[in-house]
């Protein structure tokens, strides 16, 4: 048997910022597509004016680009091709498949709630499909506005191959004669979808379960046109970890978000690919070029997929600390000027000091964004103590004579490294008398404002010495005020 090249579409509408969902099912087609050496092809399915927002379709090549989704065709847009989709229609109308109809909206409005009164099924009654020779000559005639619908078959069932879920079959009294072709000329979402997927000869339909309920309307144009079906594949939907439909109370559903927020395009790919597919191993860690050597349709589940915030978050953490400090740093630059921690042009010190500060917390760091809260101290000049640190470390009557100990022999140090930093410390605790941790504790506050953070020589040590110092005064002014207060209480 020839085997038939791969070719398969992500087929968005550029109704707003694309849904997490959008991307998994991007994905998906993108992996089949690599899998087997075949065509992967974006399709922007604009054809609903009136759903349209404006800078969608650059969201969506942005997301595609920033996961390295890169599209063989494309992008091609339905609204570019509105007589193809015309053409099709009049040859259904043509074969007696399609009927054209001209219902006005309010009699369809009005025929809806008659049979919303009635507890009926809505759906069109097909008044139009019955129409005389004479009253359609007339109508045309008249220049009365018309759609144009296909004709369902009345009995009977229509049954396909879905490559996850196997044979499904759906009552084609149940399907209603839908619109294929609009009054203003545009297709619908049926006929465009249809009739490009047979133009651009589509091996493989891959979508959302959303679109299931479309298929035997497809389905059954294809049979009408003499089209050979191609295979259909529905991707599970998401849901978060209660099991409801994955919404903003899950979390951000929007795609953009996750990159905004210093999600790392090789944790993104990872977790989407196991949104709804597994290789049935006891794994969670792949690599790109490994997912593309696994993933094939026979993994995709045929349940819902979870959504899980906390595992995409360790994953996170799991490709930031497999960065080296370079790459990780580059990454983390773009936070740290937007919060105003770096100028927007750093210098090369600048740069290299944001390195040492960023090698303290890569092993903490899940998200590129925390770069800011976990670090910012290193680049403010003035802290912000905490308070429980405060009370509890500046109220010790030995604070005053530590703090000065400290900036004496901080001051000599030579070099000023962690090996003398560390030893110049635990020398003054001694001294004093008390123990490393009651000098490690109120010192850390002093110079970080902060009651926990990386190993405290090491922080030290990147701080260097002159902020060090600077920090250390400030804590001799804090202490003292702190102590003055309490004493007057
Ligand atoms: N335009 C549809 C969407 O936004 C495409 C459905 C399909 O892939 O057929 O998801």
């Amino acid at each position: 048997m020839e085997m038939k090249t791969v070719r398969v579409r992500f087929a968005p509408s550029p109704t707003g910022s694309p849904h997490i969902g959008n991307i998994r099912t991007a994905l998906f087609t993108w992996l089949f597509a690599r899998r087997h050496g075949g065509v992967f092809i974006l399709r922007i399915e604009d054809t609903d004016r009136a759903r349209y927002v404006e800078g969608s379709v650059q969201e969506i090549m942005l997301s595609l680009r920033w996961l390295g989704l890169d599209w063989d065709e494309g992008p091609i847009f339905q609204s570019e091709r509105l007589p193809l989709y015309r053409q099709v229609a009049e040859q259904l109308v043509q074969s007696g498949h399609a009927y054209r109809c001209y219902c006005t909206p309010e009699r369809l409005e009005e025929l809806r709630r008659q049979q919303e009164a009635a507890k009926q099924p809505t759906g069109y009654d097909r008044r139009c499909r019955y129409l005389s020779e004479q009253e359609r000559a007339e109508l045309e005639a008249s220049g009365t506005p018309c759609v144009i619908r296909f004709a369902m078959p009345l009995e009977g069932t229509t049954v396909f191959q879905d490559a996850i879920r196997g044979e499904l079959t759906f009552e084609n009294a149940l399907l209603d004669d839908f619109v294929m072709l609009k009054s203003d000329g545009f297709p619908t979402y049926h006929l465009a979808s249809v009739t490009d997927d047979h133009t651009m000869s589509i091996t493989h339909v891959i979508r959302g379960e959303e679109w299931i309920s479309s298929t035997p309307r497809h389905v059954q144009m294809y049979r009408a046109l003499g089209w050979e079906l191609p295979v259909f594949a529905h991707l599970p939907m998401i849901l978060g970890t209660d099991r409801k439909k994955l919404s903003k109370r899950h979390g951000s559903v929007q795609f953009v978000e996750y990159i905004q927020q210093g999600y790392l395009p090789e944790a993104m790919f990872n977790f989407l690919a196991l949104l709804g597919w597994s290789a049935d191993e006891d794994r969670d860690l792949y690599t790109r070029e490994e997912l593309v050597e696994r993933f094939d349709l026979s993994g995709v589940l045929d349940h819902p997929a979870i959504f899980d915030g906390q595992k995409l978050l360790w994953m996170n953490g799991v490709y930031i600390r497999q960065k080296s400090i370079e790459e990780l740093t580059q990454l983390c630059l773009p936070h740290l000027q937007e919060a105003g921690l770096l100028p927007s042009k750093p210098s090369a010190e600048q740069v290299e000091y944001a390195q040492r500060v960023i090698a303290l917390e890569q092993e903490r760091i899940k998200l590129l964004s925390e770069v800011v809260p976990l670090t910012e101290y290193f680049f403010r000049d003035t802290l912000d103590y905490d308070e429980k640190g405060v009370r509890k470390w500046f109220t010790q009557p030995y604070a005053p004579q530590m703090l000065e100990m400290l900036t004496v022999r901080y001051s000599r140090l030579e070099p000023f490294d962690l090996p003398n930093i560390e030893a110049s410390t635990r020398a003054v605790a001694e001294e004093l008398g008390v123990t490393a941790a009651q000098v490690i504790h109120p010192t850390r506050v002093a110079v970080s404002g902060r009651t926990v953070g990386p190993g405290l020589f090491e922080m030290i040590e990147v701080l260097g010495r002159e902020r060090v110092l600077i920090r250390l005064r400030a804590a001799q002014h804090m202490v003292h005020r702190t102590q003055q207060a309490a004493a007057t209480e």
